[in-house]
């Protein structure tokens, strides 16, 4: 080939920029990329996810901009493939493709109740303390200030996040770029009480030792567990000896159990062996009935029929995340995933030339955001071992893929609308004193993009 492999990679977390990064890195084979991602903003959900006062976490932005400094990788954000583009018309600009869009899409709980007014995925409240574009502010503007018991769903990470964002003082969350609407729905914050409900017992939650210990050291909510809540079976008590994250968990929820309330604002009740069955109340949800559970002996939880209630006026849903079929791509519905082989997208067993996947859309929902690198470089391995039998895209040049797109109307962001972004975001997080804070809407981060003026 005379010109550059031309390689279109949709998503622009974590899994997409390490892929951006293993083409970009290799000498043997000429590469061009274009990461492309449906937001005006690159990162995924190391913007839109990792909590806001996580600040060493975040910090991974920086490595992934880096990325974008190597030549031949262009940031092509505001396009959304399946919608501002199909998968079919991209294969004429690119000679190949990898998915690396993600899989954010809440799960379910499946009890009665769930819709009512106050109900809410933790999807959704972290997209609005992260000031993602698309956040439903209305509904969490309302329901914080009139919530005073919240029921969180859940003991992975994501449940221990939400808590403490809901359980800090806003002094514990100034530093953080979250958008100022946020710190001024959080300041009208009327929560005294959050009850983070676990269907199994400690030694199965899924939480990491280190978030779980940042419950216990607010300044002012204290933590509640309830002794008799902490059950072990003889599997729990095997996991125990054989792991020893999950014997530090164990340990950190036996020294809560014994501790005595100091008086904070605040409570955080723990609970384990309890399930959430039913959602009730007028048009806003104001109780949630939960179910004792016990162990069933193989790391599982049944219910036992006895029943307690908790008043509540806001229930976060934290039990997982799934990815969604984009229009021309295989999709297995049962695993909520792309098929492949090898990073090699599958369709009924037969490979899709030149479409490749990573990352979350790859695997589900599973690891921390390194586990997508070693993905991200498998996936490309096989890519990069199939380039000489690709067939040739027949409008491969950036300019070709520009002029189609703004043909189309489409306001794409480039590598430099992404730093103008990015300088306007920390220039509005010096006015408040902080290192950067968050533009949450598409049309100011478009207009800081200088794409469009008003
Ligand atoms: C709330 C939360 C907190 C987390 N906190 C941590 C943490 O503290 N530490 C840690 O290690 N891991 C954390 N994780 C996990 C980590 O964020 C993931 O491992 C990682 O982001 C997955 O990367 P990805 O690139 O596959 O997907 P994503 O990060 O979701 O990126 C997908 C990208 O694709 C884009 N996209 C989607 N659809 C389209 C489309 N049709 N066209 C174009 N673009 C599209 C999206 O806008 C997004 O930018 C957290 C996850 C969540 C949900």
């Amino acid at each position: 080939m005379d010109r550059p492999l031309r390689v279109a990679i949709v998503g622009s977390g974590p899994s997409g920029m390490y892929a951006a990064d293993a083409l970009i890195s290799q000498t043997e084979t000429p590469v061009s990329v274009d990461v492309i991602d449906k937001l005006p903003v690159p990162f995924g959900l190391v913007r839109y996810g990792v909590a806001p006062d996580h600040l060493s976490i975040r910090s991974v932005r920086d490595t992934l901009d880096k990325v974008f400094d190597k030549p031949g990788v262009r940031f092509v954000g505001n396009v959304e493939v399946g919608s501002d583009i199909s998968v079919g018309k991209l294969h004429g600009f690119f000679d190949a493709i990898v998915f690396t869009y993600g899989a954010s899409r809440d799960r379910r709980l499946g009890i009665p109740g769930e819709e009512l007014d106050g109900s809410v995925a933790a999807t959704d409240l972290v997209a609005w303390y992260c000031g993602h574009p698309e956040a439903d502010r209305e509904t969490f503007e309302r329901l914080i200030p009139s919530t005073t018991t919240a029921v969180v769903v859940g003991v992975g990470n994501v449940a221990v996040d939400v808590t403490r964002v809901l359980a800090k003082t806003l002094d514990e969350l100034t530093h953080t770029d979250m958008p100022e609407y946020v710190f001024d729905t959080l300041r009208e914050s009327s929560i005294t009480d959050i009850h983070v409900l676990g269907r199994r017992g400690p030694a199965q939650a899924t939480y990491t030792t280190k978030e779980l210990r940042e419950l216990g050291e607010l300044l002012d909510a204290d933590i509640l567990v309830d002794p008799t809540d902490l059950v072990f079976d003889a599997a729990s008590e095997q996991v125990i000896a054989g792991d020893k994250a999950v014997a530090r968990n164990v340990e950190v929820v036996k020294e809560w159990a014994t501790r005595i309330p100091s008086g904070k604002s605040r409570r955080i009740h723990l609970h384990f062996m309890a399930r959430p069955v039913e959602l009730r109340g007028d048009a806003r949800v104001r109780e949630v009935l939960v179910e004792r559970t016990k162990l069933d002996g193989s790391g599982g939880a049944e219910g036992t029929g006895e029943i307690f209630v908790i008043p509540a006026d806001l229930v976060v849903r934290s039990v997982g995340y799934r990815g969604q079929a984009l229009p021309g791509v295989p999709f297995d519905e049962s695993r909520n995933v792309i098929p492949h082989l090898d990073g090699r997208v599958q369709n009924a067993n037969h490979e899709v030339i030149g479409e490749y996947v990573a990352g979350w859309i790859k695997r589900g929902p599973t690891g921390i955001i390194g586990t997508n690198k070693k993905d991200a470089v498998a996936s490309v391995a096989s890519l990069l071992a199939d380039a000489s039998k690709l067939p040739t895209a027949p409008f491969a040049t950036p300019d070709d893929f520009d002029a189609w797109l703004a043909e189309a109307g489409v306001h794409a962001v480039s590598n430099e609308g992404w730093r103008a972004i990015d300088a306007a975001e920390r220039a509005l997080g010096a006015t408040h004193g902080r290192d950067r804070t968050t533009i949450s809407t598409n049309h100011d981060l478009l207009r800081a993009a200088n794409l469009i003026c008003d």
